[in-house]
């Protein structure tokens, strides 16, 4: 039986989706304003896990994901300066600009982090008559109001709002440091549909029954869910700093115009944070220095390896991000691969998955997907050399199915120049060094090292290497 932590208990409970053997889970997509950065892509590559699992577990998963193109508020307060035009004047380009080339980008990112794209994409610009519907419905239902800035959500008309965040109303209007929005009703109540400045003309704005201007944030997720996975969601995904607003604002208005209950897994990714760079360690694209996975690779790693650092942890610990703990990812990914690789050679058909090791792993995975647990089940049939290699490779690509590394395909670089070359160039250094030219000797071995080749000396002579990336 698989079971997940839900927010909503903060439980971890045995999962059941609503319709058997199908799963419809919606996972907050990125802003494409610029490129995502390695904490954002923590919390998709558990997504991924999380779809993994359930594919392993035998379901067939219908998965939605958005693309916020709409140029929402730097704050999640309704407040701020807009994340798109920020982009483009940064960049000189225009907002649909900066949405292409960025959402290009974090596709890029999702192919190199071997992350399976979403069923659906949804960009909100696309959906802006689906919005102002799902708005409209509320305003029906008696839910919001409108002000100088904008048409509100009133929360205090909903008496389970922010049973997710599991929030304490009567702390939150006493102590409120929400800046407020002047006419705002309750600190918590947030914009639907917010109007353009009179004096100015925004670069994205569309116009609505309630005069021009552009949807709020929250109310794009919660209107492209209910339309591409109906009005029940079985689990719904996203950072831990979306419980407290994004989808605490989500579950308000989906259930506020559907009138039940919408979704019934709620799932959060804990925080990547920098190790002791600011007293906070949180990542952020506002200010200013933040790590891609560009960033990584450009420094010599594998993209793969931000993978492993990801899967060493449980989802829902906190992640300090150190290049000594990428180091130890990237080097545990070439041992996998290497060894894989060994075992390969010894892999014909017939052979079968070695089932206490399958069931350790599954057990691990279906625990709330507790990776760390299943990594070490991966590593021990790696080890285990009573088992015949065949098999062992056989588990090992079962077991790559939930952890996503591509054993499979994974081939070692080419060598840059024949093995019989490297040999020629060794007797050359040998003779070298038997003639005392050392400075011969040492250029042949560096020249070979400068091309990824190692030379070591032993008691048998000279051997060779991949020297290690
Ligand atoms: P955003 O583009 O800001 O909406 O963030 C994209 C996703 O990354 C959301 O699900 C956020 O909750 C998540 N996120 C943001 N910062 C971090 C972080 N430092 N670690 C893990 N996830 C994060
Ligand atoms: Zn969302």
């Amino acid at each position: 039986m698989l079971r997940l932590y839900n927010t909503v208990t903060r439980k971890v409970e045995p999962f059941e989706p609503i319709e058997p053997g199908a799963v419809r889970l919606y996972t907050c997509g990125p802003t494409v304003y610029n490129y995502a950065h390695i904490g954002n892509l923590r919390t998709y590559v558990f997504e991924d896990v999380l779809k993994r699992v359930l594919r392993f577990c035998g379901y067939e998963v219908r998965h939605v994901m958005n693309v916020t193109d709409v140029g929402h508020l730097v704050s999640d307060a309704d407040e701020g300066e807009d994340k798109m035009a920020l982009g483009a004047r940064r960049e000189g380009k225009t907002v649909w600009e900066i949405a292409e080339y960025y959402w290009d980008a974090f596709r890029r990112d999702m192919e190199r982090l071997h992350l399976i794209e979403p069923d659906v994409w949804c960009r909100a610009t696309e959906h802006i008559e689906d919005q102002i519907e799902l708005v409209r419905k509320l305003e029906e239902n008696g839910y919001t109001y409108t002000i100088d800035d904008g048409v509100y959500f009133d929360t205090s008309k909903l008496p389970d709002y922010g049973k997710l965040a599991h929030m304490d109303l009567s702390q939150l209007q006493a102590g409120a440091r929400v800046a407020m929005v002047e006419g705002k009703r309750n600190p918590t109540d947030f914009a639907l549909w917010k109007f353009s400045p009179a004096d100015q003309q925004r670069l994205m704005e569309w116009d609505s029954p309630w005069g021009v201007g552009f949807p709020g944030w929250h109310i794009e997720c919660a209107a492209m869910a209910i339309k591409y996975l109906g009005e029940r969601l079985d689990i719904h995904c996203g950072g831990v700093d979306h419980v407290n607003v994004h989808h605490s604002n989500e579950i308000a208005q989906a259930e506020c115009a559907l009138g039940h209950k919408w979704c019934n897994w709620w799932m959060h990714a804990e925080f990547l944070v920098m190790a002791a760079e600011d007293a906070s360690g949180k990542m952020s694209k506002s200010s200013g220095e933040f790590l891609t996975l560009d960033k990584l690779t450009e420094a010599g790693y594998d993209p793969l390896a931000y993978r492993m650092l990801c899967l060493g942890a449980h989802y829902r610990q906190q992640l300090t991000f150190t290049w000594e703990a990428l180091d130890g990812a990237q080097s545990a990914l070439q041992r996998l691969r290497r060894e894989a690789l060994d075992l390969r050679a010894e892999h014909a058909a017939g052979d079968e998955p070695i089932e206490r090791y399958m069931d350790e792993f599954r057990e691990a995975a279906k625990d709330d997907l507790n990776m760390p647990r299943a990594l070490s089940a991966a590593w021990r049939v790696l080890r285990d050399e009573t088992a015949p290699a065949g098999d062992r490779y056989a588990t090992l690509l079962e077991m790559d199915k939930v952890l996503g590394f591509g054993v499979e395909q994974w081939r070692p670089e080419p060598l840059p120049i024949s093995e019989d070359e490297i040999q020629q160039r060794i007797e050359q250094r040998t003779e070298a060094r038997k003639n005392k030219d050392f400075a011969t000797a040492d250029l042949i071995r560096d020249e070979l090292l400068e091309i990824g080749i190692a030379l070591e000396d032993t008691p048998e002579g000279t051997v060779w290497r991949k020297a290690e990336a």
